[in-house]
Parts: C-alpha cells; structure tokens; sequence
C-alpha cells in the first residue's frame, strides 16, 4: 500500500502556534527541534535534568530552559528526546504527572510505544514526528530553507486534532518542505531498528571493516585498503542519494557496473537473506528490544566493550592519519574551499 504524503500546504501552523511545546533534550534531536520550533514563532521551552551540561548552550542559543518536570507541567504538547532507554523513567518521573487529558505526548522514534514500555493514560494524544535524519542535518536544511522528511504517526487521537497536531509540528521543523509520509508506530520502529541494523549502521560497517581486513591480510597497503573500502563510500552514496541506484550506475564505470552486477548478489545471497529475516523477526518479536533494554539496564558491559574494540579496529588507525591529512573532510565539508570558509 503506498503511503500518504503531505507537504506544506497541507499542514495547518494554527495546531502548533495555538499550543506550549516542551521540548525533553538537548542532544542530537532535541536541539534541532528546539531551534527550528522557536524560529518558526512556536512557544517551546526546553525541558532539561537538573544540573544538565546542555543547559548553558540551549539558554545560549536563545532557548527558555526549565526542568523537565515543570517544562512538561507548562505544556501542551511533551517532545520526548531522550535517549530511547531513559524514556520510561522519565516519562514516568516527570512527564505522566505533568499531563492532563487533552494534552500531547510526542516522540520522535516508535520504540517506547511500539514494544509498551511506556503506556499513556487513553485522555493524551500520542503521536510521533520522526526525522529521517540526524539532527544537525535537520537543524542546517532548516536554516538553509529546505527540510529533512519526517515520519508521522498517531497512536491515540483523544481530542481528534492528533494528526493535525503532528502536522503542524513537522511543519514548524521544516519537514513538510521535503515531504512527510503518515506511518504507525509499529512501521517505524520496526523498519527503522531493521534499517539501521542490517544496512545503515550494522551492514555497512561489518561489510567494510570484513572488505579492508581481507585486503590487509592478502599483503595490500592499508592505505590503499581504507581509500577503496571506506573513502569511496561516500563517493557512492551521494550518487545513490542524489540519483537512486540506477543513476549511480550511469556514473560508475561499466568494468564497476558489470562487477557490480555479477558479484553483487553473489555476496549478498539467499543465506544473507535468511539472516536478515531472521534479524526481522527479532526485532518484530521484540527479542532485539528485551536485550537492549536489558543490556541498557544491566550497566550496558557488553555494549561499551564492544564499541571499545571497534575503535581499536585497524582501519580506525589509518583512517586517522589519513584524514589528518585532509582535514575537510573531518570539518564534515566536501571541498577545500567550503572548510577554510571560502580562505583558499
Ligand atoms: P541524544 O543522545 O543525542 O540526546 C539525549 C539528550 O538527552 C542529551 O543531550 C541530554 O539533553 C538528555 N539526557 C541524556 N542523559 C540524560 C539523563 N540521564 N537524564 C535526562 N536527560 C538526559 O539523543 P537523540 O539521538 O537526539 O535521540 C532522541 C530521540 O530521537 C530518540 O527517541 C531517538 O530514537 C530519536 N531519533 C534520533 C535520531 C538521530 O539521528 N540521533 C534520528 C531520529 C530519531
Ligand atoms: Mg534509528
């Protein structure tokens, strides 16, 4: 079933403008949202702990910063953007006994509401408006007049106005100026723990890092290994991002396109299929969120351990020096002339 899209015209700003909006967070989200509602004329204030480091910069940067409790108590509308496994104790600490019926509770990823870790009163709306990006990105396409694409979706529409609500926000962070797609909780969270899982994040690391060891071990230079697995990456991407997949294949030459072609779905064959199926099915049982939570909860040993080694990795070494070397590309710009401010 295709899914229903909207643009600006289609939301209606009144459901935001009408409405006091806390923003929980100052992260990667959190931030973004902040900026982008109050540069759109919408009441938010930013709801922080107490003693918080990210205070100062959001009180910088021209925010109203409350504690969560009292952010969440003054609001209409709660934006909770936390990391997903403190959620539930804040929610249940200073958001629910802040909240009448009537109000809002928002969140930006499905996962608290899709595995029922937290569990509203039936008199608050709850929706979700989720990215489809990483904050600063949603912060600079914003200031640059354009937008990242959000997700929305609504679980419970008490006052009837849910969906117009989660409209009208996307709206005020720029989301509608490159196209809002109506989802479920379910959908996102279940697509997205898988995307990130097997492509995004999981994939795409675990491909590159096993493609540069194998070239190591076979007596290539490391260097050469980093430029071919890791360097190119984004050379590839941005074809594929900017003109699908078959537009990156026109870039790419036909000895790349027909190895491509050939080897490609050699690699990812029926039994990396079979995986990521069962990768699926984990994540739709909810056997990937009991571990996490159980992990995130038991002092998260394995986790850090294993993000430890991955920086220990070999291609992280040379990558380093490598990128010493240009450091436009560490300044996250693609030119020279961009990361020196237009100097060169
Ligand atoms: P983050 O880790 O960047 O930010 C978390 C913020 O929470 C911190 O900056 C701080 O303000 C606050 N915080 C941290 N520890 C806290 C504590 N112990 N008590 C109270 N507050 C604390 O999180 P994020 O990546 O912005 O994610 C927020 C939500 O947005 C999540 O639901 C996530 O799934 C969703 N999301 C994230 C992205 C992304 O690209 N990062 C994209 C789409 C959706
Ligand atoms: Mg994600």
């Amino acid at each position: 079933m295709a899914a229903q899209m909207y643009y600006a015209d289609d939301a209606d700003r009144a459901f935001v403008e009408d409405r006091k909006v806390a923003v929980l967070g100052y992260g990667s989200q959190g931030h973004a949202h902040a900026l982008n509602l109050k540069d759109s004329g919408v009441d938010v204030r930013v709801g922080l702990r107490e003693g918080s480091p990210s205070a100062a910069k959001a009180r910088e940067e021209g925010l109203r910063v409350l504690g969560m409790s009292e952010a969440s108590e003054e609001s209409d509308i709660v934006m909770l953007l936390l990391p997903d496994t403190l959620q539930p104790d804040v929610y249940e600490e200073h958001v629910a006994p802040n909240q009448k019926d009537g109000e809002a509770l928002m969140f930006a990823h499905g996962f608290n509401i899709r595995f029922r870790s937290i569990v509203p009163p039936q008199g608050i709306d709850v929706m979700m408006v989720a990215p489809k990006g990483p904050g600063h990105l949603l912060r600079r396409t914003f200031v640059e007049g354009g937008g990242v694409p959000c997700l929305i979706a609504v679980e419970q529409d008490a006052t009837g106005n849910a969906r117009e609500i989660a409209l009208a926000y996307s709206d005020a962070i720029g989301g509608t100026q490159a196209g809002v797609i109506e989802t479920t909780f379910a959908e996102e969270c279940e697509t997205d723990l898988f995307g990130e899982q097997v492509v995004l994040c999981g994939g795409l690391t675990s491909i590159t890092q096993a493609a540069f060891e194998i070239l190591v071990e076979a007596g290539y230079a490391p260097e050469v290994a980093y430029f071919e697995c890791l360097h190119e990456l984004k050379l590839i991407v941005d074809l594929m991002y900017e003109e699908g997949i078959a537009g990156m294949r026109y870039s790419i030459s036909d000895t790349a396109e027909y190895g491509d072609l050939t080897r490609g779905p050699r690699l990812v064959d029926e039994h990396v299929k079979a995986t990521m199926k069962q990768i699926l099915a984990e994540v739709q049982d909810g056997t990937f969120a009991s571990e996490w939570i159980a992990e995130s909860r038991g002092g998260r040993e394995r986790f850090l351990a294993l993000a430890e080694a991955g920086r220990h990795h070999p291609i992280e070494q040379v990558g380093e020096m490598l990128r010493a070397r240009m450091p436009w590309i560490s300044a996250g710009k693609t030119s020279v002339q961009e990361a020196s401010g237009g100097q060169v």
